[in-house]
């Protein structure tokens, strides 16, 4: 039988990504690499530039998020109710949240986040979500 997937977010804890960031992993697929998740991001916060590895596409459900330093700068902000698709191979600097904001984010594949000086950090990937998952639950019980 093929099953569906349904998760009720509200149900569900924010695990922590870091900086201001938290999330909730709606999905992960070892089969693709896909995988899916709300980010809680704090008025501030900012994610460190990163490579997408893959293609992915957002919805800000509430809130302002300005990629490339915003529409000002000739980037783009992302206010409530807007999407964006951001291809495969895709280099990204700071994605800064001047507001409180939650956006559903599915990326089909790896992010490489590189440190301020464009120097690789670390790659997040479905594996590496889950783990957070993992840890996450663990330290609940
Ligand atoms: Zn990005």
């Amino acid at each position: 039988m093929i099953e569906d997937t349904y998760v009720s977010t509200k149900d569900m804890p924010w695990l922590e990504f870091g900086a201001g960031i938290d999330f909730k992993i709606l999905r992960t697929s070892q089969e693709t690499g896909a995988w899916t998740v709300l980010f809680r991001c704090a008025k501030g916060a900012a994610f460190n530039p990163h490579r997408h590895l893959g293609g992915g596409e957002y919805l800000v459900l509430k809130g302002r998020m300005e990629v490339r330093g915003g529409a000002e700068k000739g980037g783009i902000t992302a206010t409530t109710g807007d999407y964006g698709y951001e291809p495969n191979g895709v280099l990204h600097d700071e994605t800064f949240f001047p507001e409180p904001t939650e956006l559903y984010f599915t990326n089909f594949g790896a992010i490489q986040f590189l440190t301020p000086e464009l120097e690789p950090d670390f790659v997040l990937d479905f594996a590496m979500l889950e783990e957070l998952g993992r840890s996450a639950k663990r330290q609940a019980a």
